[in-house]
């Protein structure tokens, strides 16, 4: 019966605890399922989202392999590396077992196994984003046009309390744009459609306008207001290909100036930074990185990546390829106010794995509801995501791109 009650609730809000003891808890995410409580009119599109798993895309002609050199020898690992590998091994106990109880689980097996089947038809459905003829541009670059405070964005704004709609001309870069309806909202800019959801708010900009979501900034009749979660998934540059031709990166350097003492709420924040399994990244981080945020009481969640067939999306042991990405938790607090950290966020300490089937490069799951469960402060909790390539409802978000995966192509109607 209890089961059956956790499915039933999964398939509203997309988070099924497949154990919870003493000192672990695994949690599966449904990251479609999740978005969707975002929107009252819309729907994440499945197939766009696991475009990846698609398969047409597997029935690709595969790319030749250059061939493996016959007996390289094992190398010695150097001491960076040494240190990486005890990291690893670490977590992995946690990590198989948190493999072990999704296999244990026929009902999010099955769910899962479904959604292959789901992804195949689903395609022809999606709405298109597209209004006129344009030339496709992305965000980043028109955001580095000279033009770019020239340009303004229309939301189309649903007041159902006044039984009408409002259609509103904002600037698109270097300003808060607000959807403070309890409904979705659309919104056209050049040739595209948004979709953004209920009560949801971004800020699209470059890393030398940070400054300007500082609260005291924007409202400073209300120099108390700040923020109780902080979510960070910094352009870390690690060299590759593939991340070059999607979005620019930033030297570490530049992510020490990331004001986040004054963006955190008077009653303390929650801050969660997504790291890659470099080993040199981690140094800097616990290092350098988190004492000048003033980031103390540090802990991690794994982020375990599966196939929609419920298998590792690689090998645990994969030196440079790990199936699983780390997220780094802390607590922080403003200049001169010292406190110490919630009962709620000693709770956070467990041992905790999220397992998801992951979207788009670099795409990560949508956890912003669980963390604020253990947000200090005021329920509800004041959340921003940093670096953001979507919005959600409740959450303010920040970046060169926050409406990427807000093109009305990645939705269908409800
Ligand atoms: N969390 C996102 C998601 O789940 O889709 C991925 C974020 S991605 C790792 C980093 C983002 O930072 C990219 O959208 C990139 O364009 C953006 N970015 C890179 N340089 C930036 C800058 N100077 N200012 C603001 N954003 C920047």
């Amino acid at each position: 019966i209890n089961n059956t009650r956790e499915f039933s609730s999964f398939m509203k809000s997309g988070i099924y605890r497949l154990n919870s003891d003493p000192t672990t808890t695994i949690t599966f995410i449904d990251p479609v399922l999740v978005l969707n409580n975002s929107y009252n009119r819309f729907r994440v599109s499945p197939s766009n989202y696991y475009s990846r798993f698609l398969i047409k895309q597997q029935q690709q002609t595969p790319i030749p392999r250059k061939r493996k050199r016959k007996n390289k020898p094992p190398r010695a690992l150097n001491q960076r590396e040494q240190s990486a590998d005890q990291r690893h091994q670490e977590g992995r106990p946690l990590l198989l077992k948190a493999h072990q109880s999704l296999l244990g689980s026929t009902d999010i097996l099955s769910w899962i196994r479904n959604l292959k089947s789901d992804l195949s038809n689903a395609n022809a459905m999606d709405l298109s984003s597209r209004v006129g003829n344009g030339v496709h541009k992305s965000l980043i670059e028109l955001g580095n046009a000279w033009q770019a405070p020239l340009y303004d964005i229309s939301l189309y704004l649903c007041r159902i309390q006044e039984g009408g709609s409002e259609r509103k001309v904002v600037e698109m870069f270097n300003n808060m744009v607000i959807n403070d309806t309890s409904d979705d909202a659309e919104a056209r800019f050049l040739h595209n459609r948004y979709i953004i959801p209920k009560e949801s708010c971004f800020h699209m900009s470059k890393m030398e306008q940070i400054h300007r979501l500082i609260p005291v900034t924007l409202f400073p009749a209300m120099p108390n207001e700040g923020f109780n979660v902080i979510v960070i998934d910094p352009p870390w540059e690690n060299g590759s290909a593939r991340q070059k031709s999607m979005y620019p990166t930033l030297a570490n350097r530049h992510l020490l100036s990331i004001p986040i003492k004054q963006l955190t709420h008077t009653d303390g924040a929650l801050v969660a930074l997504w790291v890659t399994n470099r080993e040199k990244l981690r140094m800097f981080i616990e290092k350098e990185l988190f004492p000048m945020w003033g980031v103390s009481y540090t802990t991690l969640l794994y982020w375990l990546k599966v196939k929609p067939d419920g298998s590792l999306i690689g090998e645990l042991d994969l030196f440079h390829h790990r199936p699983y990405e780390c997220l780094l938790l802390g607590y922080s607090h403003r200049e001169g106010v010292n406190c110490e950290p919630l009962q709620t966020f000693k709770d956070l300490r467990r041992n905790q794995v999220i397992i998801s089937v992951p979207g788009d490069y670099s795409r990560k799951p949508p956890i912003g509801k669980l963390l604020s469960d253990y947000a200090p402060g005021l329920k509800p909790a004041r959340c921003i995501e940093l670096f953001a390539r979507e919005l959600l409802a409740g959450w303010t978000s920040w970046g060169n791109e926050p409406l990427h995966f807000q093109e009305s192509k990645y939705f269908l109607r409800k």
